[in-house]
């Protein structure tokens, strides 16, 4: 559990949006290393570690979180020295202006600067009551012209990510960008540190995909990659308890999601009844789910003959934002559950799986 808060804290902190992960890749690839037999790679940019089984033709587990992160790319360098964005990923605008931002270029420097806003004394009624659009907001990096932004080394399509440093507010809320996903690369790396000097009846593959945020196109890639028997993909997805509904799904601090329905999959029940037992029966807190959204899960249940897919995600506050909140309990809840859930499988419990709506 300390590994993986650390390593959510160092991640959080790195830039990756999709196609543009190095960084994450980089320290997904460092860590993953130690605790595997082989590194795996596909043409996109996912990476895996693979723990391979003494048993013979051993069934294959995937885990797999996702290193992007939502985020812009420079769309137009214009002349007084701002940039028009282009968002990579989900976004509401009214969550952006006045941002901090760091803008990376392709040979790695890095310029701090902010997305634009009008001041209130400039503004007329009708905008101040009309939402912003992204295509109108102008990131400055202290730039004076084209010229200097040009001299900087600033390119079409560079990365832009909104500042938000990982803080922890206290003993169980943790502030920062980027939890949406960090969270499930720290747990693929937390998984495999777990398990390393235990003797599994299977081979356990765990890293993460590319390009979530843009339509699950990493995790089509990394399924025919890694060929799984079964999978489970960690993600982070809203929290929706700020309002006043006590019964809305989706509470923080209340514990780990059981995802029975989302719009990119329906979860293999037998995976979804055993995460849920091994949670009732080691006293871990658990939560019933509904999404709107989706998870790499989407891409990987539908590769090859089918694969039974199971999500062990937590939720969090203000999700696709540099500001999100999320709760340490229900990290430590995502991580026992998942530890036990693994431990416990074996060839039987995952021919049940695959056979489960039969
Ligand atoms: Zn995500």
């Amino acid at each position: 559990m300390d590994k993986l808060l650390m390593h959510l804290e160092n991640l959080a902190r790195l830039d990756g949006i999709a196609s543009l992960e190095s960084q994450v890749f980089q320290y997904m690839k460092q860590n993953l290393t130690p605790l595997s037999d082989e590194i795996i790679t596909d043409g996109l940019g996912s990476i895996f570690g693979i723990k391979k089984s003494k048993v013979a033709n051993a069934k294959k587990v995937l885990l797999a979180g996702h290193m992007d992160e939502v985020g812009f790319m420079v769309k137009q360098i214009n002349d007084v020295g701002s940039l028009s964005i282009y968002p990579v990923g989900g976004w509401w605008s009214q969550t952006l202006m006045s941002q901090r931002v760091r803008v990376t270029t392709l040979d790695g420097r890095v310029y701090k600067g902010t997305i634009g806003s009008i001041p209130p004394h400039m503004l007329t009624d009708a905008k101040r009551n009309s939402p912003v659009e992204i295509q109108d907001l102008l990131v400055d990096i202290g730039a004076r012209s084209k010229q200097e932004v040009l001299d900087m080394g600033v390119t079409l399509g560079d990365m832009v990510v909104l500042d938000g440093d990982f803080v922890r507010l206290n003993d169980h809320r943790i502030l920062s960008k980027a939890l949406d996903n960090r969270y499930g690369c720290a747990m693929a790396l937390a998984m495999l540190e777990a398990f390393k000097d235990v003797d599994l009846p299977f081979d356990l593959i765990s890293g993460a995909t590319v390009q979530e945020e843009v339509g699950l196109r990493g995790a089509q890639t990394a399924a025919n990659l890694t060929q799984p028997d079964i999978a489970i993909v960690y993600d982070c997805s809203p929290a929706n308890d700020a309002g006043a509904d006590k019964d809305v799904l989706g509470k923080l601090g209340a514990g780990v999601l059981l995802r029975f329905v989302d719009a990119s999959m329906l979860p293999n029940r037998c995976m979804l009844e055993r995460l849920k037992k091994t949670a009732i029966a080691h006293e871990i807190p658990h939560q019933y789910y509904l999404s709107l959204g989706g998870t790499d899960a989407g891409a990987i249940h539908k590769s090859n003959m089918g694969v039974p897919t199971l999500t062990i995600c937590i939720c969090a506050r203000n999700i696709h934002t540099a500001s999100s909140i999320c709760d340490v309990n229900d990290l430590n809840a995502a991580y026992h559950v998942s530890s036990h859930f693994i431990e416990e499988l074996n060839d039987t419990i995952i021919n049940d799986m695959i056979t489960c709506n039969q």
